[in-house]
């Protein structure tokens, strides 16, 4: 069958409030998946589940309001949601930095917010899922960890982390039907890239011909020539966190509208 159905699984969307990470799970709702959001207030999760209700009429959707950036955080959510199906670490932290000037602490905390809180989740979440026979782990990754901008090392360093503990985890539950995947995704359109284009290309122009010609002049390595909205991106995910994607796994999958300038990432 070549529907992709997700009924019956359950899929925790780390920093989900917003941006990629709500768009996910509105994809994931909407393919039948009881969906988790998480942000770090509890107003901010429930806007983000309310969004999800209006999106997808009848979701099962919940939400847990969490620090991921530290181990009481990845407590907290393990303790509300001891089993999922589905885990998309999408947390993510960026800007610009020169790289000169990027402290000790900077560096840590990037590390700490955008690799270990995906680390801890995988390795709490994956011996159950191998169990099941069933899981699929999906961490958003970045252009960025593998055309890495010299104003933007730290977070380069923290994507390409990513695709390293994916491949390495992938290996640790070969043969069990669980799925460790990243997604790479390329430039979208979220609230602060939209502030991005804004400093970069001023604001004169209507939108749709700034964001043009921002990519057009400061990101002309993509193909599509656009930002990506975060449905593009979205869809990539759901179709991993699917039994259609069981041969895929230890893999970087592109939703990056060829902005990565390579065959294989
Ligand atoms: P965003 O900044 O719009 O949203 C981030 C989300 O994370 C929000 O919901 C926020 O509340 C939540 N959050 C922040 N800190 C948190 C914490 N400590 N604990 C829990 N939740 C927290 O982000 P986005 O632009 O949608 O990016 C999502 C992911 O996609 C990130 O991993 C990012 O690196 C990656 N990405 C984004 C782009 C882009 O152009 N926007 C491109 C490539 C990759």
């Amino acid at each position: 069958m070549t529907q992709i159905d997700l009924t019956d699984r359950t899929a925790l969307v780390t920093g989900s409030t917003q941006g990629i990470g709500l768009a996910i799970a509105v994809d994931l709702a909407r393919a039948g998946a009881s969906a988790i959001v998480n942000g770090r207030g509890a107003d901010g999760v429930q806007r983000a589940i309310d969004a999800v209700r209006e999106a997808v009429p009848g979701a099962q959707v919940d939400g847990v309001a969490a620090d991921l950036s530290t181990a009481e955080g990845a407590a907290a959510v393990l303790d509300a949601h001891p089993h999922v199906d589905v885990l998309v670490n999408n947390l993510g932290i960026f800007g610009s930095r020169d790289p000169f000037e990027i402290t000790d602490d900077e560096w840590r905390h990037y590390f700490e917010v955008n690799v270990l809180s995906a680390v801890r989740l995988i390795r709490s979440y994956l011996p159950a899922m191998t169990e099941h026979g069933y899981g699929r782990v999906v961490s958003i990754a970045s252009d960025s960890a593998v055309v890495t901008p010299a104003e933007m090392i730290h977070y380069g360093m923290t994507k390409t982390a990513l695709l390293a503990v994916t491949r390495g985890f992938a290996k640790a539950v070969k043969g069990t039907g669980v799925t460790v995947n990243t997604v790479i995704a390329g430039p979208t359109h979220t609230a602060g890239v939209e502030d991005f284009v804004a400093e970069m290309v001023g604001t004169d122009l209507p939108w749709d011909e700034a964001q043009r010609t921002f990519m057009r002049e400061h990101r002309p390595q993509s193909l599509v020539e656009r930002l990506l909205e975060p449905e593009e991106v979205a869809h990539m995910v759901t179709y991993l966190a699917s039994p259609l994607a069981s041969a895929t796994t230890g893999g970087a999958l592109r939703a990056d509208g060829g902005y990565v300038d390579a065959i294989l990432p």
